[in-house]
């Protein structure tokens, strides 16, 4: 979940409703100012400047994470859902339609080898029966299922509103993540240093989930796209690999030998 940034003038939010079909469609107007005419890579969709595809590793957890993303974020090449699936290559990532829910996502949801979590604060008095800590997730790892944190992936408006309008989440479990994490992503400036990115979350759900392999290559990763992006702003190319990086390429080479032998 991003926070709220209506008041960025790149960021139109998405409450345009296609006539025809009552699908919310996302405004004609996509994110033309900043960096529409950098020549981006095909691979990472980030600027050719300073493009991440060689930090690119995949890690393992136990813990998967199915992210129901906002039709707007997709566009977004600061969206930082997308990394966790570069990682994870078990990530499902979802679009959400207020009126025509994913029939892969329903049809999971129902599955029993996964216990899914909706991951959400638990700042309102309406659903607190439903609020789960971290102990269930162990609960359902003992059950030898696959614990699931499903990640509202948009601004904090467009999350409550998903909360709030997908009947099919009523019924799961919310874990609230609590966490002192204060946000390090800097492509786009946070309400509160509190509020946490999309791949931030994902992070500190693993490490609580005990998948802190995953988890530490996902913030080397998270942090590689990070610095490499806010470099591509200021048409700084990085000579110089952050400690990041060089784990990351470290990691690559263990896992190339190891392949090799
Ligand atoms: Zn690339």
């Amino acid at each position: 979940m991003y926070e709220d940034v209506s008041l960025d003038p790149r960021v139109v939010d998405g409450e345009g409703r296609d006539p025809a079909g009552g699908y919310e469609r996302p405004p004609r107007r996509e994110f033309k100012a900043r960096g529409s005419f950098v020549e981006r890579c095909e691979g990472c969709n980030l600027p050719t400047l300073n493009c991440l595809c060689a930090f690119r590793v995949e890690a393992q957890s136990r813990a998967r994470v199915w992210l129901l993303t906002h039709p707007l974020e997709h566009h977004k090449p600061t969206n930082t859902g997308r990394l966790i699936g570069d990682v994870l290559s078990a990530t499902r990532v979802f679009t959400w339609y207020r009126t025509a829910p994913d029939a892969d996502l329903l049809a999971l949801l129902d599955d029993p080898r996964y216990a899914p979590f909706v991951i959400f604060p638990d700042d309102q008095p309406d659903y607190v029966e439903r609020v789960v800590g971290m102990s269930a997730v162990e609960r359902a790892k003992l059950q030898a299922r696959i614990p699931v944190f499903i990640i509202i992936d948009g601004t904090w408006r467009q999350a409550r509103r998903i909360f709030r309008k997908s009947p099919y989440l009523d019924r799961l479990p919310v874990l609230p993540l609590r966490t002192q994490r204060q946000t390090r992503y800097r492509l786009r400036k946070p309400a509160s240093q509190a509020h946490l990115c999309t791949a931030e979350v994902a992070i500190e759900l693993l490490r609580q989930a005990g998948d802190s392999d995953a988890a530490e290559v996902l913030d080397d990763y998270f942090d590689a796209f990070n610095d490499s992006y806010a470099s591509s702003r200021t048409y700084h190319k990085i000579e110089q690999l952050t400690p990041a990086m060089r784990r990351l390429l470290s990691r690559q080479r263990r896992d190339t030998t190891s392949t090799a032998e």
